[in-house]
C-alpha cells in the first residue's frame, strides 16, 4: 500500500477513513500515494477557519500579511527541489514545464508580498473619493473595503498544482481571508507538500491555510453566506457549481476559471519569414508543447492570412517535427506527458472529433517515444490540424482539446480575421502579431471586451514579452463567457474578490476618523 497523504483541516492533520484514491505516474505507471476525504469534520473544520485564522489574519495590516507571504515563499523556496521531483513523478512534466508551474508560484508569492508591502499598516482599504450627499459637504459618502469574514474555498485544476494553489492563496491571505484548498485529485501530491511544508514551518496562523485532498463531497454544503469560491476546471463542473444552493440561495461569492479556446492572429501585411511571421510561428510552437499543452491560456486556433496558411503550416509543423517527446528523465527529452489516462484518452477524443472538420498538418502520431513505453505512459506528440473553412469549422472554435494540439486557421480579411477570433465566444488570452502599431492597437481594442487579456507583440516586444500563455501577477487572468467570466490577480485588484465594499454614510467628522 502507498502512503495515504493526510488532510489538514481545524488546524491539525488528519487522514481520511476510507481506502482511499490512487495518484499515479503518468510516464511510468506507478502508484505514487493515496488521498482521501471520508470521515473529515468539514463544517468543523470551516468553522475553525473562519474562527481562528480569518481572526487572526484580520488582526494584521495588509504589510503584516504580506510579510507572511514572504515568509511562505522562503520555506517553499527551501524545499524547491522536493517539488520538481513530485513534479516529474505525479505531472510528468519535463524541468521547463515543472518551473512554470513551482517558480510560477513563488514568484507570484513575491510579487504579492511587495504590493502588500506597499499598503502599510492599514487594516482596511479606502474605495474611491467620498461623495457629497448634502449641502455644503455636511454629509458624504465614502465607500470602503474591508476583508470578507468567511474563508476562501479553492477547487483547483490538475494542470497546475503549485501555481494554481499561491496565485490564488497570495491574495486572499493578504486580504486577510482564510484559505481552504481542494486540489485536483490526479496532482493533488505537489500541493499537499507545499501545505505541509508551510504548516510545519508555522509561519501561518493556525487555521489560515487547510487542504482536502481527494473527494469534493460535502464542500460546497459547508459554505456559508460570507465565504467565497473559487473554481478552475472544467465548464460541466462549473455549472453543477453554480446551481449549488450556496451559491444559487446563500450568495456565495464565486470565481470561475473555465475552458478557454485561445487565439493567435497574424495580422494581414507580415511577409513569410517577416519578424512577426516567425515570432507567431515560435510562440504557437512553445504554447502547444509546454507542458504538453494543458494550459488553460495555450493557443488552440492560429488565425492566419489566406495567401500565408500553407507557409506558416509548414513553419509551424518543422518545428514541432522537432519535438522530442517521452519521459521527463531523459534529457533529450522537451515534452513530457499527460497527466493521466484519462486525459490522454481525452485528448485523442478531441482530435478525432476536430478532425472531421479540419485537415492533418502535422500528426503528433509520427512522434516515436523517448524512454517511455506507449501501452503505459500518458505521452503523446504534437498535432497540428487545419481547417480551409473558416467559418464552417464550428469545431473547431468550440471544441478545446486539453492537449497538445492547435488548428491552422486562413481569413480574408482584418473583420474576418476579428469575427473568427470572437467565435470562441470569450477567452482568457488572444496574441497579436504584427509590425503595424497603429493595426496592433486596433485590434487588441476590437478584442478587449471578448478577451481578459490582449497579448501584443511587434519586433519591438520581441524578446522582452512574458509570452501568450504566462500568466502574470500584475496582469488580469480571466474571461468572459466560454472561459468562465471569472477575473484573477491583476495586481492588487485580486483583493477585490476577497473584500466587501460598503458605503459608509457620515458627517465628514465620522470619515476622518475611519483612519
Ligand atoms: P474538472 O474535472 O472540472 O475538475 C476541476 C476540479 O473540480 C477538481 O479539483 C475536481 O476534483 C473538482 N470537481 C469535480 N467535480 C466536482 C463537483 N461535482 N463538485 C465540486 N468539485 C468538483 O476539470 P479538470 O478536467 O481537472 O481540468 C481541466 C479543465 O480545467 C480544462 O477544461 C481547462 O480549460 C480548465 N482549466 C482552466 C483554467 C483557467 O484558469 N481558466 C486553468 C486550468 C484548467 P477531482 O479532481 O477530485 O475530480
Amino acid at each position: 500500500m502507498t502512503e495515504l497523504l493526510p488532510n489538514h483541516l481545524g488546524g491539525r492533520w488528519t487522514a481520511g477513513t476510507g481506502a482511499g484514491m490512487p495518484l499515479f505516474d503518468p510516464v511510468l505507471g506507478d502508484e505514487l500515494v493515496r488521498v482521501d476525504a471520508t470521515g473529515l469534520d468539514l463544517p468543523g473544520g470551516f468553522a475553525f477557519a473562519r474562527q481562528q485564522g480569518g481572526a487572526a489574519l484580520r488582526t494584521m495590516s495588509y504589510a503584516q500579511r504580506a510579510a507572511l507571504l514572504g515568509a511562505v515563499g522562503k520555506v517553499l523556496q527551501a524545499h524547491r527541489d522536493a517539488y520538481y521531483a513530485i513534479a516529474t513523478a505525479n505531472s510528468g512534466t519535463v524541468k521547463n514545464d515543472s518551473g512554470v508551474d513551482i517558480d510560477g508560484a513563488i514568484y507570484t508569492l513575491g510579487t504579492y508580498a511587495k504590493l502588500g508591502a506597499a499598503l502599510g499598516e492599514r487594516r482596511f482599504l479606502l474605495d474611491g473619493e467620498s461623495a457629497s450627499l448634502a449641502k455644503d459637504a455636511a454629509f458624504q459618502s465614502q465607500h470602503v473595503q474591508v476583508p470578507t469574514r468567511g474563508l476562501a474555498l479553492f477547487i483547483n485544476a490538475f494542470n497546475f498544482p503549485a501555481w494554481g494553489l499561491w496565485e490564488k492563496a497570495a491574495p486572499a491571505l493578504l486580504a486577510g481571508v482564510p484559505v481552504v484548498v481542494k486540489p485536483a485529485t490526479a496532482t493533488a501530491w505537489l500541493t499537499q507538500r507545499m501545505v505541509k511544508d508551510v504548516v510545519d514551518a508555522g509561519v501561518l496562523p493556525a487555521g489560515a491555510l487547510s487542504i482536502v485532498c481527494g473527494s469534493s463531497a460535502g464542500l460546497l454544503d459547508a459554505l456559508q453566506p460570507f465565504d467565497v469560491l473559487s473554481f478552475t476546471g472544467s465548464a460541466d463542473t462549473a455549472a453543477t457549481l453554480r446551481r449549488h444552493a450556496a451559491v444559487a440561495e446563500r450568495s456565495v461569492r464565486v470565481n470561475i476559471e473555465a475552458d478557454s479556446i485561445n487565439a493567435a492572429l497574424l495580422l494581414e501585411g507580415e511577409a513569410p519569414g517577416s519578424a512577426a511571421f516567425e515570432l507567431l510561428v515560435k510562440e504557437v510552437v512553445r504554447e502547444m508543447t509546454v507542458k504538453s499543452g494543458q494550459k488553460c491560456t495555450a493557443i488552440r486556433r492560429v488565425f492566419v492570412p489566406q495567401a500565408l496558411y500553407g507557409q506558416v503550416a509548414e513553419a509551424v509543423s518543422a518545428r514541432l517535427a522537432r519535438t522530442t517527446v517521452g519521459n521527463p528523465r531523459n534529457e533529450s527529452v522537451r515534452m513530457g506527458a499527460l497527466v493521466s489516462r484519462a486525459q490522454l484518452a481525452a485528448v485523442r477524443e478531441g482530435l478525432e472529433f476536430l478532425k472531421a472538420q479540419a485537415e492533418v498538418l502535422h500528426d503528433g502520431a509520427t512522434h516515436a517515444l523517448v524512454d517511455a513505453d506507449p501501452a503505459v505512459a500518458c505521452c503523446v506528440g504534437p498535432t497540428l490540424l487545419g481547417a480551409h473553412d473558416a467559418d464552417g469549422a464550428h469545431r473547431v472554435h468550440a471544441t478545446e482539446v486539453f492537449g497538445p494540439v492547435a488548428t491552422l486557421v486562413p481569413y480574408r480579411d482584418a473583420a474576418h480575421a476579428l469575427a473568427l477570433v470572437r467565435r470562441g465566444e470569450g477567452s482568457l488570452v488572444a496574441s497579436l502579431y504584427g509590425s503595424d502599431d497603429a493595426q496592433l492597437a486596433t485590434a487588441a481594442l476590437e478584442l478587449a471586451d471578448s478577451h481578459g487579456r490582449v497579448h501584443v507583440i511587434n519586433p519591438a516586444a520581441a524578446a522582452v514579452h512574458s509570452g501568450h500563455g504566462n500568466v502574470m501577477p500584475q496582469s488580469l487572468h480571466g474571461g468572459p463567457g466560454r472561459a468562465g467570466g471569472g477575473e484573477e490577480l491583476g495586481g492588487l485588484r485580486a483583493l477585490n474578490f476577497y473584500h466587501r465594499r460598503a458605503a459608509i454614510q457620515a458627517a465628514p467628522g465620522v470619515l476622518s476618523a475611519l483612519g
